[in-house]
């Protein structure tokens, strides 16, 4: 079997957009370089920068254009011309079901939710619910020009059969619950095919993983849709069901997998553990090799890079930062991981003085200035960060405050000025390094991203380190105050 039957044709590139999404200068710089590194297409997920016309207006960017955190018609159409120039194809996502916090945290949708006070899961006997979908999916569709692919989600529907309405549903079906989601999955993807028929619908596996063969064949789930199995996981608790391959290569004609180059290693990760991202790679093509017998087609492979855990959730890694992890696992998955390979990229990057690290690596300024691919001044930035982090724990949680400057101690004017004194010219280095940091990053994040995202940044990363600075002085500086009187 040769590596195009076994490994599958498609090489797309998860570009997820519900978290800092770049301005499309980025997109003009960073596509071509995808497509000579050998991805093929996109898998491109809009979630609320997407502009939404109509009776959707309010859950894309139409209605956040006064935050600027998202796209115009115009831009999102110049990215989509970007991704076609650069030879590679887009299949959008569009949410169906679960992980619909960016609609169901508005007014207008809340009634939809399956469980009233949590905005992630739709319920799917709720009559206003299917129209709403279909309203999404025609909008997406419409608005891409010659996509083979739409990819409907579906995954983690968090909240299922538990409102009185499915509750009674499920008790009703022979399948229960499995029978709600696929019952709901069907009618959608029924309303695809028939309103788009050149269309073929791909979807997140895992809540099809713990059904059995019957239940899936009894829901002709096999004709609809070709599932998308992710799993991020390196080596060592790589753990996909052992009997996934046999099981949905008897119901689905097409199948896809998903790996990760970023956002899967912690909720709040600045910089990728590209030693994970890697050993997931080499793993998944194991996978594929021992089992691919067992399947008609696999399609192929989305690299997938999250920004942000869910709608929520802070941003995780940023697309520079994670830039050189998605070169390295895009090699590995088309050449395999050896030294030479890790170096060759390294070195197609810019990494010539300075390593590439597979485990993140706090780098202090001064930092390589030679680096070559687009925003590799934010991903430096970041390192540069991260250091500066480690040495704010380092100061914040010292010996010297916790044993001279606790909070009993200031509370009971109990301080010794001679040790606070010598406490004050640490907090004003690392004062003024922070405004030297946040300066960089400002002018590097401002030429890739839109201001409220370096708002969100600043105010998640570096403005609590500035406010806690800025408190300690002075309170440093009013106990000295307090206890020098003689
Ligand atoms: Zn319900």
């Amino acid at each position: 079997m040769d590596a195009l039957t076994t490994f599958g044709s498609h090489r797309l590139v998860h570009i997820d957009l519900k978290g800092a999404p770049p301005r499309v200068s980025y997109f003009e710089k960073l596509f071509p370089l995808l497509r000579s590194w050998g991805a093929t297409g996109l898998l491109l997920e809009w979630e609320d920068t997407f502009p939404y016309n109509r009776e959707l207006t309010q859950i894309g960017s139409n209605a956040l254009r006064n935050l600027s955190n998202g796209y115009s018609v115009q831009e999102a159409r110049q990215i989509l011309q970007i991704a076609g120039d650069s030879g590679l194809t887009v299949m959008p996502l569009v949410q169906t079901f679960g992980h619909m916090e960016f609609v169901l945290k508005h007014d207008e949708w809340k009634n939809l939710r399956e469980v009233p006070s949590f905005p992630s899961s739709m319920c799917p006997s709720n009559p206003r619910s299917q129209p709403l979908v279909k309203a999404l999916i025609r909008q997406i569709v419409t608005f891409h020009p010659d996509i083979q692919y739409l990819h409907i989600g579906a995954d983690e529907v968090w909240h299922l059969g538990l409102c009185p309405v499915c509750i009674k549903r499920a008790s009703a079906s022979k399948h229960g619950k499995a029978s709600l989601f696929l019952e709901y999955v069907l009618s959608i993807a029924q309303f695809i095919k028939e309103t788009y028929p050149f269309l073929k619908i791909v979807m997140w596996d895992d809540m099809l993983r713990p059904m059995s063969i019957q239940v899936l064949n009894e829901h002709y789930i096999g004709k609809y849709v070709e599932p998308m199995i992710w799993h991020y996981n390196p080596r060592e608790n790589f753990s996909l069901p052992p009997d996934i391959w046999d099981k949905y290569g008897s119901i689905f004609p097409h199948i896809w997998g998903a790996t990760a180059y970023k956002g899967a290693t912690g909720s709040c990760q600045h910089i990728p553990t590209i030693r994970h991202h890697i050993s997931n790679h080499e793993r998944w093509l194991e996978e594929l090799s021992v089992n691919v017998g067992k399947i008609n087609e696999f399609r192929g492979i989305a690299f997938t890079g999250w920004s942000r855990y869910d709608h929520y959730a802070t941003m995780c890694e940023l697309l520079p930062t994670g830039i050189p992890s998605l070169a390295l696992c895009m090699k590995v998955w088309l050449y395999g991981y050896t030294e030479q390979t890790h170096n060759q990229v390294a070195k197609s990057l810019g990494y010539i003085e300075h390593p590439l690290y597979v485990t993140p690596q706090p780098r202090p300024i001064p930092i390589p200035n030679n680096l070559l691919f687009p925003g590799w001044q934010i991903a430096v930035g970041i390192e540069w960060f991260l250091n500066y982090k480690t040495k704010f724990h380092g100061l914040v949680y010292s010996e010297q405050i916790l044993t001279w400057m606790n909070k009993w101690q200031v509370s009971n004017n109990y301080t010794n000025p001679m040790q606070l004194e010598s406490l004050i010219p640490a907090f004003t280095d690392m004062l003024m390094e922070l405004s030297a940091l946040e300066n960089y990053m400002r002018v590097q994040m401002e030429m890739v991203f839109y201001t409220s995202m370096l708002d969100e940044w600043m105010g998640s990363n570096v403005q609590p380190m500035e406010q806690e600075l800025t408190r300690l002085k002075q309170t440093a500086e009013n106990q000295i105050k307090i206890n020098s009187s003689i």
